[in-house]
């Protein structure tokens, strides 16, 4: 048999990645050199693996940069309506491998550091995470990019450019240890800040009424001071931007007034002004009411929507009239994305701007701000939804306050001429919750401030119309949707799983990159051996390449025969790991009572980040790496099961166990997970899932069959019905014996020896307060599974099915999600606009004057053509000015 083929050899065989040819390997070779010398400063003899890094990630960068002035310039030009995708969190995760699938470099990297002597992955791997996000909700916002720049959508993402993301969990003793993530320490190649755009944002002060109008005065200033991130679509010559903010003190900070004696202290307490952009809070599905984070919110939509209002004047269209007329416009020109309540301060942000500076009557002001925006729900949870104390709101914010307060009027002044003496109503659907401390309903001021409101999967967005915001819905029918998420093949596919990439390539062509519905085509390969053969043996590399992994990282050793049973994700309740632990522990029981028995062997992956101030959380891990404990020390277990706790689980490590994965764990409690996208992911690289029939699940089995994921447990109305009767969980416990065993265990210290009461609140969680009803979906949790296990004894039958999934997993890019708002929400077109590739130098009709730079037409383009290039691209500068940034 031929010597298998190493990682280098196969990314270079691997066609969607790129042509390599000699000019653009010798022109990187050159460009890395130039960069290891001239950017780093260093030499072979004393160049650090990261240095290395630093010299590739410049070289890729600077094929970015003529591309990104170019689409900037031609958005001035054409001034198309704009897209803004408003969020508190974008998990980008690494750029390098992105930017050179994107840019269709990749082989020709990999050939010019692999004839430089260096091994690109290893250089990859010192790229630290941008970490800005917990989880699904932050993901998203990235995927989301990727698709709008890949569509060619005049697309900006707007967030907080924060000093340290998600923190980095360490398990110590079995338990999750937090540090800090200094993800800028090395610096960033990636970011490009933009101190001639920095703009001022106001907190505190007071509300003056003068003749003129309302004045909000007396305020403290902080500067935001914009960092931006290009954002390649796929293969199109597009680059969009992303811009994050940084918190700056003024110069002046703390020195006027009272404190002109205290320098010292003056200079040391810019530090509270430039806290604002100094963490990411770590909580996913959980709102905490801190008043740094309603700074951060705050901090994030007041910035944007200056640059937001400063770009659309400087547009042509703007200018054209007066500014009065000009704003009738601005929803024409503009639309705003709301990524959860967390940027809600938008709309009375967006009013205030209008109203008082801009000097619009409310009712203009109104409709233009609700045509503007519009808003997704990402939760139904009732401690997630951020219900802001007026108080706070008050202190920070007096102006956004009088002017929730007369949304708030106008409001229920409609609901009570609609709905005569319903009082109830009028209090279920005020923005001001009264019971307790008054609060800022910011759901309800977002529902009410936008004209269209999406779930983000079918599931969820009818529980949100039905039930959370039945009122609303039954107010404004039309204004709620559905759009259910996705993820981009890119990343999830191209770039973490490059063997089925190829694979799929060769069989359907290279088309479905673009248009994943294509991979419906697959289905005609279903009994195809030679194909079953080929997807099997990736998967089979893809295990391998992920122990290895584990090895050199851990120690670890993982059986590749076994069953890599794996649930990633945050460590939630109603996520539900402590049913996947159950399952674990009730495995080795069977074990140990038959050891002689088939048993199919599983290692069974568990990884994700508990929210610090999340104690429950916190102990699940704890008795997760408990059972892992005793489970893996046990000879008679031997190779049949063993448990890993994976740490620190971040999208770079999605990217490595999410190929390897045979099976997705996806088993919330039906009605809880709004949509999942890890569950998306999974399915796209060839894993089956055992899921409820929730979130993005019941799409995943329509598109599928449902006889080719394994769904079991309670759907949303047996739920519902339990709630009614009354679920007790000791029913259960009685009814189950070998549930009753393994919580006796739990409960007597088995998984605990020196500490027997370690768990005793969990226990007492499960038995007397589980929302998430546990107990209820373990008999048909375990008999499922034991289904999934049969089929893993037939590994062609198995990948049959796999196969089935991946060919039904189309629907899922965010491309097709992007579409739907596009159309649906935002009243844009893809596709609208064709950049034209950096060395084609375009004739001299309309087009000539945003000719690229220079320096991108060097190796194409005849001097003539260069020459007029430049003095265009001169002219071009002279009369834009910067502001088509
Ligand atoms: C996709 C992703 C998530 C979301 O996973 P769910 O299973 O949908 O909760 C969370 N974290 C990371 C790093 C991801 O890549």
């Amino acid at each position: 048999m031929a010597r298998p083929l190493t990682d280098q050899e196969k990314r270079k065989q691997i066609s969607i990645r790129g042509i390599v040819g000699v000019e653009n390997v010798s022109e990187l070779k050159k460009g890395f050199n130039r960069h290891l010398h001239f950017t780093l400063v260093k030499d072979r003899n004393v160049a650090t693996t990261r240095d290395y890094y630093f010299a590739l990630a410049h070289t890729v960068r600077d094929h970015l940069v003529g591309r990104w002035i170019r689409t900037q310039q031609y958005y001035y030009e054409k001034d198309p309506k704009r897209t803004y995708y408003l969020s508190l969190e974008f998990y980008m995760g690494r750029t390098l491998q992105n930017t050179m699938i994107n840019l269709g470099l990749q082989n020709a990297c990999d050939e010019a550091i692999y004839q430089l002597g260096l091994d690109i992955e290893e250089l990859e791997e010192m790229e630290e995470d941008a970490g800005l996000g917990n989880g699904g909700l932050g993901r998203l916002a990235a995927c989301f990019l990727d698709s709008m720049a890949t569509l060619g959508l005049a697309a900006y993402g707007y967030g907080i450019r924060y000093e340290y993301g998600i923190f980095n969990q360490k398990i110590k003793g079995g338990w999750q240890v937090e540090e800090a993530d200094d993800w800028l320490r090395h610096g960033n190649p990636w970011e490009k800040a933009r101190p001639e755009y920095m703009l001022p944002v106001h907190f505190y002060g007071r509300v003056e009424n003068t003749k003129t109008g309302v004045r909000w005065v007396d305020t403290q200033v902080v500067l935001a001071m914009p960092y931006d991130t290009p954002v390649p679509g796929y293969m199109n010559n597009t680059v969009n931007t992303m811009r994050l903010w940084s918190a700056r003190a003024p110069n002046d900070f703390n020195l006027r007034d009272f404190n002109v004696g205290d320098y010292i202290q003056a200079v040391l307490d810019r530090n509270l002004a430039e806290n604002i952009s100094r963490v990411l809070y770590p909580n996913d599905n959980f709102f905490e009411g801190k008043e740094l984070r309603l700074k951060q919110e705050y901090f994030v939509v007041a910035a944007s929507l200056q640059d937001i209002i400063r770009r659309f004047k400087a547009s042509r269209f703007g200018c054209r009239d007066t500014i009065r007329t000009g704003f009738d416009a601005f929803p024409d020109k503009v639309a705003i994305q709301l990524n959860d309540t967390h940027p809600a301060l938008g709309i009375p942000e967006l009013m205030r701007i209008f109203l008082d500076i801009e000097k619009l009557p409310w009712e203009k002001a109104w409709e233009i701000t609700k045509k503007t925006f519009a808003y997704t729900n990402h939760t139904v949870l009732p401690e997630a939804l951020e219900r802001w104390p007026v108080d706070l709101v008050e202190k920070l914010l007096p102006r956004h306050l009088q002017i929730i307060y007369e949304i708030n009027q106008r409001h229920l002044d409609r609901i009570s001429a609609l709905y005569p003496g319903d009082v109830d109503r009028l209090r279920r659907m005020s923005l001001i919750e009264e019971d307790g401390v008054k609060r800022i309903n910011m759901a309800h001021l977002c529902i009410v401030g936008s004209h269209a409101v999406n779930g983000v999967a079918k599931i969820h967005s009818d529980i949100v119309k039905s039930q959370v915001f039945k009122d609303f819905s039954e107010l404004e029918p039309d204004k709620f949707q559905n759009k259910t998420n996705g993820i981009t093949p890119r990343r999830w596919l191209l770039l973490c799983n490059p063997g089925l990439a190829e694979l799929i390539a060769e069989k359907i062509g290279e088309d479905y990159v673009k248009d994943l519905s294509q991979l419906t085509k697959l289905n005609k390969f279903v009994d195809d051996n030679a194909f079953i053969r080929d997807v099997s043996k990736v998967k089979e590399e893809n295990k391998l390449k992920f122990i290895q992994y584990l090895e050199n990282e851990y120690k670890m050793k993982l059986n590749p025969a076994s069953m890599f049973d794996v649930q990633v994700k945050r460590i939630h309740e109603y996520k539900r790991q402590l049913l996947n632990c159950l399952h674990i522990i009730t495995m080795y029981n069977r074990i140990k009572e038959n050891p002689h028995k088939d048993f199919v062997p599983r290692t069974v992956i568990i990884g994700g980040k508990a929210a610090p101030g999340y104690h429950m959380a916190k102990t699940i891990i704890k008795l997760i790496t408990s059972v892992g404990e005793i489970v893996n020390n046990d000879p008679v277990v031997g190779n049949k099961l063993k448990v890993i706790y994976l740490e620190n689980y971040r999208v770079s490590l999605a990217e490595k166990v999410i190929p390897a994965t045979d099976l997705s764990e996806q088993i919330s409690t039906a009605g809880t997970e709004a949509s999942g996208t890890g569950n998306m992911k999974f399915m796209l690289n060839g894993a089956l899932t055992i899921g409820t029939m929730d979130g993005a699940n019941v799409e995943m089995a329509e598109e599928a069959g449902e006889e080719n994921l394994f769904i079991f447990g309670m759907r949303v109305e047996d739920v519902a019905e339990l709630d009614k009767k009354g679920y007790h969980a000791r029913e259960y416990y009685e009814k189950l014996p070998e549930l009753k065993k393994v919580m006796d265990q739990i409960q007597g210290g088995f998984f605990s020896p020196t500490n027997p009461d370690l768990f005793k609140d969990l226990v007492n969680m499960l038995f007397n307060h589980d929302r998430f009803k546990v107990f209820a979906d373990f008999e048909a949790y375990v008999k499922c599974q034991e289904r999934v296990s049969a089929l893993y004894k037939n590994p062609k039958e198995w990948t049959k099915v796999v196969i089935k999934n991946i060919a039904a997993s189309g629907k899922f890019s965010s491309d097709r999600t992007i579409k739907e708002y596009a159309r649906d929400i935002w009243g844009v077109e893809p596709s609208d606009l064709k950049i034209p590739p950096p060395n084609e130098p375009r004739d001299t009709a309309e087009d000539n004057k945003a000719a690229a730079p220079a320096e991108d037409n060097k190796a194409a383009a005849p001097a003539e053509d260069r020459k007029a290039a430049a003095k265009d691209n001169l002219a071009l500068a002279g009369k834009m000015s910067t502001k088509h940034l």
